[in-house]
């Protein structure tokens, strides 16, 4: 019987890297990739950083249309996946045709988080794609004021970016301080300093109250009573995973498309993988956890085509996520309990590292920041620590002199 083949919806991180694994691990029956936007399947997170700096940003694309063609993947783009028949196995199409599938991987991603508040119009915007980019990129010179509405990675890189540019740069943050998710305070100031140094207004602890924008200047209200006037205001108050095809196929959602650890969805032909789904950290006793993260999108494309041919390995990687802006880099490897205990590494060119135990010891997370590469070393030996649920002595993950391969050794 002929194969009607491995369907990818979503050509993003994932869905590229997933397509270029199942080649990779030697299948060879039809492998189709369909995405909505209209470029080659590319990388994001320059979007808010290397892109920006140049006049004319260009895509950096996973796979050019010669590796595709080679590879015999067909890549469909500019159209979009409206329904799944898990019956009769096919997808159905915007440009109304219907595509059979033996396997299915959802790759969707994720989308900024709307801002719930009227009077948002063409000078507020927010950044995911290519295409978004390029609008902000146009507004991003000497002189132009831009306001930054959330402190979260995305928002402050193109704070960095603008200010590079020379742009006025406010940042406005509900709460308390800026990255407050997930990133422990004593690096979010290191970051904040950063960002002031570099001639950011950063405004904590002030809601917004009302956005006015007459298509020229927005005009940002804050509860506290100061008053924001922009040229443009980008708002990256977190992302939305994209569920909606998979819910209308009936397919279990949780926080995201619900997954086992071999990344399959409720269907056992259909898998989900990258920032769309929430799946069981086994490392972190099954807790089930969604991320948006570079190197998870690639790794679980690459899972998800070793599962789509049998593989059943279960996903085991420790999440890792890094950040640049100005000349620090920040990266953090594994997820923090709540009430963890935290010990400090300083290194040099004041880079430090915290690493952070659980109450029963274990080494569950490390957050580091500093000039360039800095960190990148030990936070890729914490990594296997973590991997390996060590419970390092306290001490000597604080001391300078000891080295943290001799604590893999121990
Ligand atoms: C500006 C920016 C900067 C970032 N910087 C970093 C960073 O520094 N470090 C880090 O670790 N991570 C970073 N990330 C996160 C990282 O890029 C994402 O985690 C990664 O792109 C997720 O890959 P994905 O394939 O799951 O989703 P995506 O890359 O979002 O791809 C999903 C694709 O599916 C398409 N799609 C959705 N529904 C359909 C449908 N029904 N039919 C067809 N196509 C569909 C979408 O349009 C999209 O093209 C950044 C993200 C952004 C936006």
């Amino acid at each position: 019987m002929m194969a009607k083949g491995m369907v990818i919806i979503g050509a993003g991180e994932c869905g590229g890297r997933a397509a270029l694994a199942l080649r990779d691990l030697g299948y060879d029956g039809p492998v189709t990739l369909v995405g909505d936007e209209p470029h080659l399947p590319y990388e994001r997170p320059p979007l808010s950083k290397d892109a920006m700096a140049s006049d004319a940003p260009e895509i950096k694309a996973i796979a050019s249309d010669a590796v595709l063609a080679e590879r015999s993947i067909r890549h469909i783009h500019s159209v979009q996946a409206v329904a799944i028949d898990r019956a009769a196995h096919d997808v159905r199409l915007s440009d109304g045709s219907a595509l059979p599938y033996d396997k299915l991987l959802l790759a969707t991603g994720s989308v900024p988080r709307k801002l719930p508040m009227p009077g948002l119009g063409a000078r507020c915007v927010y950044l995911r794609t290519f295409n978004d980019a390029l609008v902000i990129r146009a507004h991003l010179s000497a002189g132009n004021r831009v306001a930054i509405i959330g402190g979260g990675f995305i928002g402050l890189e193109l704070a960095a970016a603008a200010r590079r540019l020379g742009a006025a740069v406010t940042v406005i943050e509900v709460q308390p301080r800026i990255l407050m998710r997930g990133v422990p305070a004593e690096i979010a100031q290191v970051i904040h300093r950063a960002h002031e140094a570099e001639g950011v207004k950063i405004l904590c602890g002030d809601a917004i109250a009302a956005i006015a924008n007459d298509g020229v200047e927005v005009r940002i209200a804050l509860d506290g009573g100061q008053e924001i006037v922009a040229d443009l205001a980008v708002i990256g108050i977190g992302a939305v995973p994209v569920t909606g095809l998979a819910a209308e196929a009936g397919l279990a959602i949780d926080n995201g498309i619900a997954v086992d650890a071999e990344l399959r969805t409720s269907d056992p032909d259909i898998f989900a993988a990258g920032d769309c789904c929430s799946f069981p950290l086994a490392i972190y006793g099954g807790r089930r956890v969604r991320l948006e993260a570079w190197r998870n999108a690639q790794e679980q494309g690459a899972l998800a085509a070793r599962n789509m041919l049998g593989a059943g390995e279960a996903h085991a990687a420790v999440p890792w996520f890094w950040s640049d802006q100005y000349g620090l880099t920040l990266q953090i490897s594994g997820l923090s309990d709540e009430g963890s205990k935290v010990v400090r590494r300083d290194l040099d060119d004041g880079a430090f590292i915290l690493f952070h135990l659980a109450q029963d010891g274990r080494l569950v997370a490390a957050s580091g920041i500093g000039p360039g590469n800095s960190v990148a070393r030990d936070i890729r030996l914490a990594e296997m620590l973590i991997a390996r649920r060590a419970k390092p002595a306290p001490e000597a993950l604080g001391s300078q002199t000891v080295k943290l391969k001799s604590l893999l050794a121990a």
